[in-house]
């Protein structure tokens, strides 16, 4: 009996000791097995919705989930928006409001921005997804399923104010209003239009592309308006209407060009080193050469490169940071890896695995892109699929 005992007491000391092992390995695998640690923190995304809300009340705030939800996972970043209150949702596709719609609550509405290709309005309307329609046809398919069916069908209309991208222009915007019938069947649930420059306040095409909205929506009389995306929430309350698409702002991006950010960070990204060397002057760095050591320096390779959506221009323009320490990138960015000039770190600082700062507090989205030359919204939807992920 008591020798069953330590038996029993030895297979439970193995047991514990091969979960430790095995909790071990799973810590290692977050930063030693992948390109790198994305924490994405929800309860920042929540707070950057209730403030938009409340900057916006009584207009209300709809998120923008395109795209993956910005690349940081719509699966979770829906959710958490829905626990905050939101209840409006749009993504650009029928494809992307096919995905989400089974986990998304009943009483949330989900709208498509780029409309429907002909032929797809059955499964639109069987989903309970509700079209943006930009364009006479898409009204006249909408109009005609509302009809076979005989039943009301939800949607919001575009107009073009001056982006000449999606909506009606001013020739079809004529020929609708000349013609009400051909939103028989049609439940217009808003009137919708988008800034093109809406993150300059100075930019005169902002209270150009209010005016036009206004003088239309004139002819749709008690018609509710969504017209401010994340820049235009900053515009004034005269660009408010009844909902506003918040996308960018809601991830944590600026939603003003050249003033201090108003937006709690969501995005953290850490990437480990997978070597160091030493390199004497006169080495060249990486492909084609381009970089060639001016004197010894000591570089670090990390686990990530284009593929992890880190852009190859920020070849010998942009850093990593440790700590308050700038560690530029040396040499072209490499699909798998880039390599970093760690010269200025005491050498036993950084080892294989150390994690070093992309985006977190030393550097934001905004200038990781603008040394890329290109803008927080293509570094956020370009992150990849090979970062551990975690969500806060
Ligand atoms: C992407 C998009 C938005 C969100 O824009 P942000 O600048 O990210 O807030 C709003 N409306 C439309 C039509 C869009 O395409």
């Amino acid at each position: 009996m008591a020798g069953n005992c330590v038996i029993l007491a030895l297979r439970f000391q193995q047991i514990i000791a091969r979960l430790r092992m095995f909790g071990e390995i799973a810590e290692r695998l977050t930063t030693d097995a992948a390109s790198g640690v994305l924490t994405i923190d929800l309860a920042a995304l929540a707070a950057n919705y209730r403030a938009l809300r409340a900057r916006l009340s009584p207009a209300r705030a709809a998120g923008v989930v395109k795209a993956d939800a910005y690349g940081l996972g719509a699966a979770r970043v829906v959710p958490a928006l829905y626990e905050a209150g939101c209840r409006d949702f749009f993504v650009a596709h029928l494809g992307e409001a096919l995905r989400l719609r089974p986990i998304l609550v009943a009483d949330a509405k989900l709208f498509v921005l780029s409309g429907l290709q002909p032929g797809m309005e059955a499964p639109c309307a069987d989903a309970g997804i509700v079209p943006v329609l930009n364009s006479l046809e898409q009204v006249a398919n909408w109009s005609a399923l509302a009809r076979a069916r005989g039943v009301d069908l939800p949607a919001a209309l575009q107009f073009d104010t001056g982006m000449s991208r999606f909506g009606f222009g001013p020739d079809e915007t004529e020929r609708l209003i000349a013609d009400p019938s051909r939103l028989e069947g049609v439940r217009l649930l808003f009137l919708m239009s988008h800034l093109a420059c809406a993150d300059e306040p100075d930019n005169a095409q902002n209270a150009d592309q209010l005016a036009a909205f206004q003088r239309l929506a004139a002819a749709f009389p008690g018609a509710e308006l969504s017209f401010a995306n994340s820049g235009g929430v900053f515009l004034g309350t005269d660009y408010y209407g009844a909902l506003a698409r918040a996308g960018i702002a809601l991830y944590g991006g600026s939603p003003t060009a050249g003033v201090a950010n108003p937006m709690a960070p969501v995005v953290r990204l850490d990437v480990p080193v997978v070597q160091t060397r030493t390199i004497p002057a006169g080495a060249r760095v990486g492909y084609g050469g381009t970089h060639v050591a001016s004197r010894e320096m000591r570089l670090a390779t990390l686990a990530a490169g284009y593929a992890d959506g880190l852009p190859r221009h920020l070849s010998d323009r942009g850093a990593a940071f440790l700590g308050d320490t700038r560690l530029p990138i040396v040499g072209r960015v490499s699909m798998d890896s880039i390599s970093i000039d760690v010269t200025a770190l005491a050498p036993d600082m950084l080892k294989a695995g150390s994690l070093v700062e992309i985006i977190g507090p030393h550097q934001t989205i905004e200038d990781i892109a603008e040394a890329a030359g290109t803008i927080s919204y293509e570094i956020l939807t370009r992150l990849g699929q090979r970062y551990h992920r975690i969500y806060r």
